[in-house]
């Protein structure tokens, strides 16, 4: 008898390996490691002895992606930024690849251990795009239209952002898991780059007019370095 929802089994030919059964409308089976522990996503009827043989057959890559999660446990705390606000973080290797927020979980699913990383990279690259986006149109009128509308983003070591001579703005990809306001001061700090090259008076000046708390701002990207990074 099958009813939808959550079993555990034993594996029969390795007491060792178990997993979560999850059962549902799909027409595939489907291997996940959660959080260390292996899901199998198999359709209604599925009969468990083969499903069984399925795992049989994946014990390698199951058993070396189990290593790999306990791994990146140990080397990394389990918490991630984004918005300055504080996210766990959850992989799952799956064949199927997506970054998504789960209340206060952000939960990586990627093939390998290698997508892990370009998974997170791209989605806070997304995140910073999006929130520059909105700087853009809440200050057209101090940029106006003096600025190469090609914007960089990348994951620079030692910078947060930049204007060129010719002012191309680049920024931070990893900007985005700083809070609103500090994003907001790096970009103020650079548009104002536009306008005057140096950071002299008249710089400093131009940019206390649209941010009055750029000291304080200044401040926390000094002490969050590490916290920016991924
Ligand atoms: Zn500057």
């Amino acid at each position: 008898m099958y009813i939808p929802g959550m079993y555990i089994y034993g594996l029969r030919k390795n007491e060792s390996m178990k997993y979560k059964l999850i059962r549902s409308k799909r027409r595939t089976l489907c291997l996940e490691i959660r959080n260390a522990t292996l899901v199998v996503r198999a359709p209604f009827l599925y009969p468990e002895f083969k499903i069984d043989q399925f795992v049989k057959t994946k014990e390698k890559w199951i058993l070396k992606h189990i290593k790999k999660v306990k791994k990146q446990f140990q080397k990394k705390p389990n918490e991630i930024y984004l918005d300055g606000k504080k996210y766990s973080f959850e992989i799952v290797f799956s064949e199927k690849e997506s970054v998504k927020i789960a209340g206060s979980r952000i939960i990586v699913m990627a093939k390998n251990r290698e997508c892990v990383e370009e998974q997170i990279k791209n989605y806070f690259k997304l995140k910073t795009k999006e929130r520059i986006e909105v700087l853009l149109g809440r200050y057209a009128d101090v940029i106006g239209r003096n600025y190469d509308n090609q914007i960089i983003y990348k994951f620079y070591k030692s910078k947060w952002g930049s204007c060129s001579a010719r002012n191309s703005l680049s920024f931070n990809a990893a900007l985005s898991m700083a809070p609103p306001e500090i994003v907001e001061y790096v970009f103020i700090h650079e548009i104002v780059h536009i306008k005057v090259k140096n950071h002299g008076r008249d710089f400093w000046q131009r940019v206390s007019r649209i941010d009055p708390d750029y000291k304080t701002h200044r401040h926390w990207l000094s002490q969050n370095r590490d916290m920016l990074k991924i």
